[in-house]
């Protein structure tokens, strides 16, 4: 062994030493990673309490729970079902799930200042009216992240809206008769000769007996729609009702020399009906039949069984219930109706032509309270019309 070789040897055990001594003194080896911001623990921890998935999940609103970032970290069921999207990953932005920088906006602002926010949501795909409402989360009083409440408010607007139309068409119904009312008492007032002051005084007791319609129908309508209205249903042969409305009717139509004629081939058969409510529907459509119809026309009243079998088609068996009905209807040789007035006819207060109705009376509340009447007996209440040539109202009944 040379010296060379010796100091090698050496060497090799200096290292091996070195290593040996290293080894024993080694640190564990960490490896540090960055926790992704998520909700604070506690409300991580809420997230997943049964109490708060079993109310999430019965509670009949939408429930979103979203993180500072505006990240969507809980949801149940019903959002989808509101918001009509598909099922949505946890973690995507609130706007991907709204689609409304308004309401994203607002949760935003919430977060800023811990300030709950409320907005309204219409979501085009929908059609619904929806109310957010924004309540921060601060649980250990910094806000960490929202619980968003979404509720279909879509029928109570429905509501809203339509009692505001109705005080706006009851106003303006009631402006007319009264605008003219104070006319004329101003005229009577001024002492013109007797045989104006009797014509006026004729014009004012017809304008009085509008408004006196008016808030007679408009009760009635109220009473129907409480359901303040109980039938009297009872087995009964249509025909003797079907005199009757004509026999009221008739010194009308002998005015304009309007014929009116009733062909019932249902005699055999007796309808379940509250018989004086079918009176009244039926006097309304004969009224209406002889007031849109010009001198010399005719009206026809017919019934006959129709028999509605599963998936039947027509208007006539339209309606939820097979089997045996008897439809009636009321067809004159009128106006007519424009087709696109038509589907329109039976809302409350809508007249086609107000200039054109001015003059032959009406409150444009009759249609609403028979449509009310007829489906009160479980039947349906329609409308066919050719303008210029005339109109025919037909409605089923059930047969007893
Ligand atoms: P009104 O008291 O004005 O007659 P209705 O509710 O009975 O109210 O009718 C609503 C509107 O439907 C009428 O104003 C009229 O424009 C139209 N209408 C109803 N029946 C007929 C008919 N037989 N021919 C033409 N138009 C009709």
């Amino acid at each position: 062994m040379t010296a060379l070789d010796l100091t090698l040897l050496l060497a090799l055990a200096v290292s091996l030493g070195l290593c040996a001594w290293l080894w024993a003194r080694r640190q564990p080896v960490v490896i540090r990673t960055v926790p992704p911001p998520a909700p604070a623990p506690d409300q991580l921890e809420a997230l997943q309490q049964p109490v708060f998935l079993a109310a999430a999940d019965g509670i009949d609103a939408g429930v979103v729970v979203v993180d500072l970032a505006r990240r969507v970290r809980f949801l149940n069921h019903q959002v989808e079902t509101l918001l009509e999207v598909g099922p949505r990953p946890l973690g995507q932005g609130l706007i991907a799930m709204l689609r409304d920088h308004q309401a994203d906006a607002l949760v935003a602002e919430s977060l800023g200042d811990g300030e709950p926010r409320e907005l309204a949501l219409k979501p085009i795909a929908s059609g619904r009216t929806l109310r957010l409402r924004c309540t921060p989360l601060s649980p250990g009083g910094q806000v960490s992240g929202a619980l968003l409440l979404i509720h279909d408010v879509t029928q109570i607007s429905m509501l809203e809206r339509a009692r505001r139309d109705l005080v706006a068409n009851v106003s303006h119904e009631l402006r007319t008769p009264l605008a003219s009312l104070r006319l004329l008492v101003e005229t009577v007032q001024s002492e013109p000769p007797p045989a104006i002051t009797h014509r006026m005084l004729g014009q004012m007791a017809q304008e009085i007996d509008a408004v006196t319609q008016l808030v007679d129908e408009l009760h009635e309508l109220a009473q129907i729609e409480s359901g303040r209205v109980t039938l009297k249903l009872s087995p009964t042969p249509l025909l003797p009702v079907v005199e009757r409305a004509i026999e009221r009717i008739r010194p009308q139509a002998e005015r304009k020399q309007i014929s009116i004629l009733a062909e019932i081939h249902a005699e055999q058969h007796l309808a379940l009906i509250d018989a004086d409510r079918i009176g009244q529907v039926l006097l309304n459509l004969l009224h209406n039949a002889v007031k849109f119809t010009l001198e010399g026309g005719a009206v026809v009243v017919r019934a006959a069984l129709v028999t509605c079998e599963s998936p039947a088609g027509g208007p006539a068996c339209d309606q939820p219930g097979d089997g045996d009905w008897i439809q009636v209807s009321v067809s004159d040789t009128g106006i007519g109706i424009p087709s696109q007035d038509l589907p329109r006819i039976f809302e409350r207060f809508y007249k086609v032509d107000r200039a054109r109705t001015r003059h032959v009376g009406g409150t444009g509340l009759g249609l609403a309270i028979a449509k009310h009447l007829v489906e009160g007996h479980s039947g349906r209440l329609w409308a066919d019309s050719a303008e210029g040539r005339g109109s025919t109202f037909s409605f089923t009944l059930p047969v007893a």
